[in-house]
């Protein structure tokens, strides 16, 4: 297990951070439930101001403050940008809480520790899965362009993040949208020559350099994913939902075209390049494939999915593009819609409800069916005339057997979208009708955080649980299982993280 080394601890630091005890705070609801950790909505008690609270997980510590946990404090501390979330103090607390399992001997962290943040209303991936929520184009214009902005300060400022995805990017009620979760960023330096765990960003928003296995890679990784959530805010839902990594990278061919060394010099040198061969060369065909997305938002998204990471428009330049500067112009954050608060965790927790509720209801039914059969004579039951019911669904017809629709509720994004041109409306679903109602609304997000996504590799050679490139070997990457696992894994975030 990867442990804090003495210096990497900044102590001289941590006093005037930590000083402050959890008990200055009122918890008022549980807003997420990392893999590594829970996140509460809490009020400062002294001032009332409303915070978000994460608490720093310790029960899987064996030996010390996670390292994970260390990263993301000493990045915050030093990005300061009105797109990159507020880390505002370190809390802790001295005893043992309730939902604590007892710290196992030797660490002397015990008790709780968590960071306060400034609260945000929303997740990207919450809020699109509001019933009904339609994003406007400006809107989307929007988001995007504070999401690069946030993104070029970090690449500015040498930080990787390491896992942009929709649960990542916080959205409060003025509109502003800011980059959370820095658990797995890191510092780079330019020349791109350190190793790097490729172990990093959830399977369907990570590029096809890291699923090639390099270990050498820069800001462009971040760029791929921002490329997958543009085009999932254009396309009303996850462009390359890859069930293992396997699925993930053909998912990517089959729109970007294979790799190959004359699109991607040094392409066949990478590590896994071999295991992931296609087994027929495929053309891109992403422009023909969103041929219904407006010019300027293909000719974006075209170069963010360049498979070749030397090619990917960079954050910066992408600001620059002319998708910004045409209209409908991005909107004023302050004039967007406020709506009532959405982050995954509940969204996702209403969903599962909605589930349990219509299994429930179905259960009921069919057991009054089934009493209202018990009680037809037993003549009639035996021979089942013109009009008897032949099917037991026929017999729901006499308890307003309404039809259902799916348990998920509406899809995620704008089933139907305006097409380019259209300020006001969002755009143009092609699955409209369909899929977006069963598709989205009810398939559920890959396995959140960094678990499942290092699924049962399809990498030959390697076991069900990762072969040589894998050190730890174990739970962690355990079988992916398709996207509905449960986020929360076996193992840590700091076996996969330290590099
Ligand atoms: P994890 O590493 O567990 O994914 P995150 O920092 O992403 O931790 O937090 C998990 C979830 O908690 C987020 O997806 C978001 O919904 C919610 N959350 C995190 N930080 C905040 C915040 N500052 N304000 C509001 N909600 C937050
Ligand atoms: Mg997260």
């Amino acid at each position: 297990m990867a442990i804090a080394a003495p210096e990497q601890l900044n102590v001289s630091e941590l006093p005037a951070w930590g000083s402050r005890s959890v008990d200055c705070f009122e918890k008022l609801e549980q807003i997420g439930e990392g893999t590594y950790g829970q996140v509460y909505m809490a009020k400062e008690i002294d001032t009332g101001e409303i915070v978000a609270l994460k608490k720093i997980r310790m029960d899987n510590e064996r030996e010390g403050f996670p390292i994970t946990a260390i990263r993301e404090i000493k990045i915050l501390k030093k990005l300061h940008h009105e797109n990159v979330i507020k880390l505002k103090e370190i809390v802790t607390s001295t005893g043992p809480e309730k939902d604590e399992q007892p710290a196992p001997d030797g660490n002397k962290y015990r008790g709780g520790i968590y960071m306060v943040f400034e609260y945000m209303d929303h997740d990207l991936t919450g809020l699109a899965d509001r019933p009904g929520m339609r994003f406007s184009v400006p809107q989307i214009k929007c988001y995007m362009r504070q999401l690069l902005t946030g993104l070029h300060y970090c690449h500015v400022n040498q930080v990787l993040h390491r896992d942009i995805k929709g649960s990542n990017l916080l959205i409060d009620n003025e509109g502003n949208l800011k980059l959370a979760d820095f658990g797995l960023a890191r510092s780079f330096s330019s020349d791109h020559n350190a190793n790097l765990t490729n172990r990093v960003i959830t399977l369907w928003y990570r590029p096809p350099e890291l699923l090639l296995g390099t270990t050498k890679y820069g800001p462009a990784v971040d760029m791929w994913s921002v490329g997958c959530i543009f085009a999932e805010l254009l396309n009303g839902k996850p462009i390359f939902p890859g069930k293992d990594e396997a699925e993930q990278i053909h998912k990517i061919y089959d729109i970007c075209g294979s790799a190959t060394e004359e699109i991607w010099p040094g392409v066949s040198k990478l590590p896994w390049y071999n295991n992931f061969k296609p087994t027929r060369m495929v053309k891109r065909r992403l422009r023909e494939h969103f041929r219904h997305f407006d010019r300027h938002a293909l000719d974006l998204l075209d170069r963010m999915l360049i498979l070749d990471p030397s090619h990917r428009i960079a954050a910066k330049d992408a600001l620059d593009a002319e998708y910004f500067w045409t209209d409908p112009l991005p909107c004023d954050p302050k004039s967007l819609p406020k709506y009532e608060a959405s982050h995954e965790f509940q969204t996702k927790k209403k969903r599962q409800q909605q589930r349990q509720l219509d299994e429930n209801a179905k259960r009921q039914k069919l057991q009054h069916q089934q009493q209202q059969h018990s009680r037809v004579p037993p003549a009639q039951q035996m021979r089942p005339g013109p009009n008897a019911p032949a099917q037991p669904q026929a017999a729901g017809h006499h308890y307003g057997n309404k039809p259902r629709g799916p348990s998920g509720g509406p899809g995620r994004y704008p089933a139907a979208a305006a097409a380019a041109g259209n300020p006001s409306g969002s755009y143009n679903n092609p699955n409209r009708g369909q899929g977006a109602a069963a598709g989205y609304g009810s398939a559920p997000y890959p396995p959140q955080g960094r678990a499942p996504p290092y699924g049962s590799s399809g990498l030959p050679g390697a076991g069900p649980r990762g072969g040589p490139n894998y050190p730890h070997g174990g739970p962690p990457y355990g079988s992916s299982g398709g996207g509905r696992g449960s986020n929360v894994v076996p193992g840590n975030r700091n076996q996969q993280y330290w590099q």
